[in-house]
């Protein structure tokens, strides 16, 4: 169980190095697979030595071998974060249909997440293969009816086109994008109806409570943007780990068990 789950850690480690150009060329609309990586200030391309997740950033110092240009810190935090989801999933899941599901879930959302804080935009070609792979992945492997996916993609596309509307109605000013409306439809179909449902009221939970401490401390303001696809992802993050003990949390907690 701890070999396999190290093992686990090591894979999205090396994951998260791939999710790392994922990251920097889609936006710019590079090939994901041609060429080699390579320094973005220098263009002197990465010796593989040099490309060992996490180790090869702090033996370099976090700067090009070549130029000395830094290299963002945005690398070995994918790494990692890949790698302990990649580990979390497995403990939780076990060796299961289900975890290889979730395996690319995580993924796809850590792809957005970092896309969307540093350009405010969350790409169709993430999003739609992704709800392709998801209807795919859920279908074969979870053995879930094909109507069920459709529910999910309907209910979560379907609650923030409903969000969005509200907010331009009551704030008159642009709440949600699309990109938001697919990112949730795509989580419908990898969790379901519920799950995205429940998904989403945490992310828009999470997204309130930064928001509460950020004006608090005057790093947010009433104009600031702030991009929602990171507390979307977040929200699914915790019901993907914790949704089953939140639910009966509240469920005990309404008195209804
Ligand atoms: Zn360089």
């Amino acid at each position: 169980m701890f070999i396999i789950g190290v093992l686990f850690f090591v894979f999205g480690l090396i994951f998260g190095s791939f999710l790392n150009v994922c990251i920097y060329r889609l936006p710019r609309g590079e090939s994901i697979v041609w060429p080699a990586s390579h320094c973005p200030v220098c263009k002197a391309e990465i010796k593989p030595w040099d490309n060992v997740p996490v180790l090869s950033f702090i033996a370099l110092c976090g700067k090009c071998r070549s130029c000395k240009a830094k290299i963002h810190r945005r690398y070995p935090l994918v790494e990692m974060l890949t790698g302990i989801l990649f580990a979390g999933l497995f403990l939780k899941f076990g060796l299961t249909g289900e975890v290889i599901t979730f395996l690319f879930l995580a993924a796809l959302l850590v792809v957005i997440t970092f896309i969307d804080i540093e350009y405010q935009l969350i790409l169709n070609k993430i999003t739609l293969p992704g709800l392709l792979l998801g209807a795919i992945l859920t279908w074969q492997l979870g053995s879930v009816h094909l109507w069920q996916i459709g529910l999910g993609l309907v209910i979560g596309g379907g609650s923030l086109v409903l969000v969005a509307l509200l907010g331009k109605g009551l704030f008159g000013k642009e709440s949600m994008g699309m990109g938001d409306v697919k990112m949730a439809a795509m989580i419908g179909v990898f969790i379901g109806a519920k799950g995205v449902a429940i998904s989403l009221f945490l992310g828009f939970l999470i997204a309130g409570i930064f928001s509460f401490v950020g004006m608090a401390t005057k790093k947010v303001n009433r104009s600031s943007y702030i991009p929602f696809g990171p507390f979307i992802a977040g929200g699914t993050l915790v019901y993907i780990f914790w949704g089953e003990n939140i639910i009966t949390w509240y469920l005990m907690y309404a008195g209804l068990k």
